[in-house]
């Protein structure tokens, strides 16, 4: 991607002093990627626990010192938001920078999603989460940034049992979403990414609201929607939104809740619901009941939010 569209300006100063005088590091990795490795850490003077991320500078030859100044800046952009993950202090060396972060104790949201059901999410936990979720996305778009990486790996929770708060990770594809001027490559993971991503067309703050409906899917079910046997299914899925609401999979799960990803699969980038919507959207606004309905009129809904679903105009006018 042009990196034109990179943010570079930042506070933090990277230190250059060795990471190891301050810190002492823990002998398992938390997680690796291509290019980086988490590892969990605890600060000499504090005693506290910080998950530090190891980058490389250099990557297949090419200097990328830049794209993880991006990264730092996105950061400290979303510092005021609870549910993104806190940025602690920088250190800098000759291959690396180093990121340390607040610790997410609670790991990946990925593994609930793939436990047998007793130890997943249960719906309720899902709003509630979901709802966190999008108060830290709401925050970003608010600065103007997409996220284009929310998948499983990248929602983190502060604790486990009990099951804490969210916290978004991961901001190594994020971007300044009026500086993309064009898209060359596919970025993000294949089940996650929407259809415009994989047309290349434009991209917007609407993206990141569809990787949103595939986590949600995920969440509840712990089916991946759209997964194929190889990634030309998966694509094709993607892009026919090829999706089934399968009884088996639903089964106990509200009818309010697939009205809620219905309205964020949508292909149509312009016809999902923003964010700010889908905190109003009745799924969230008032879990397990029809209370919500009352709060929004009706009219309000059709101006804003995409359609509802026949039968959820019905209970709207039902109760009003
Ligand atoms: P990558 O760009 O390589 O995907 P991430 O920032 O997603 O790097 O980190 C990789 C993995 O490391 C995450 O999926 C998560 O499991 C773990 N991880 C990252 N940040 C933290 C953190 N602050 N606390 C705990 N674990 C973390
Ligand atoms: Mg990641």
């Amino acid at each position: 991607m042009d990196k034109s569209c990179l943010v570079s300006d930042t506070q933090t100063v990277p230190r250059e002093e060795p990471f190891v005088s301050s810190y002492r590091l823990g002998a398992h990795e938390l997680g690796r990627g291509k290019f980086a490795v988490v590892r969990k850490c605890v600060e000499l003077a504090s005693g506290k626990e910080y998950a530090a991320k190891f980058l490389r500078k250099r990557r297949k030859g090419e200097d990328c010192r830049s794209d993880i100044i991006n990264e730092i800046a996105i950061l400290e952009m979303a510092r005021f938001s609870p549910y993104v993950v806190d940025l602690h202090e920088v250190y800098e060396t000759n291959s690396e920078i180093i990121l340390v972060m607040e610790y997410a104790a609670g790991g990946e949201i990925f593994e609930q999603c793939v436990a047998d059901q007793d130890e997943g999410f249960t719906e309720k936990d899902v709003v509630r989460l979901i709802r966190q979720i999008l108060q830290g996305v709401l925050h970003l778009h608010r600065s103007n940034v997409v996220h284009l990486d929310l998948k499983p790996q990248n929602i983190l929770l502060t604790s486990n049992n009990p099951l804490g708060d969210i916290r978004i990770v991961d901001f190594g594809l994020s971007r300044r979403v009026d500086a993309i001027k064009e898209i060359r490559e596919i970025l993000g993971t294949p089940e996650y990414v929407a259809p415009e991503v994989l047309n290349y067309e434009p991209i917007s703050t609407a993206t990141d609201m569809w990787s949103i409906g595939v986590l949600t899917y995920i969440m509840l079910t712990g089916v991946s929607p759209f997964l194929g046997d190889t990634k030309q299914e998966t694509f094709l899925n993607i892009s026919q939104v090829n999706i089934q609401y399968a009884q088996e999979e639903f089964e106990g799960i509200s009818d309010l809740a697939i009205d809620f990803i219905k309205c964020l699969l949508m292909k149509n980038p312009r016809k999902r619901m923003r964010a700010d919507q889908c905190l109003k959207h009745p799924w969230l606004s008032s879990p397990n009941d029809c209370e919500a309905l009352e709060e929004t009129t009706i009219e309000e809904k059709e101006v804003e939010a995409p359609e509802l679903s026949e039968e959820l105009v019905l209970l709207a006018s039902y109760t009003v």
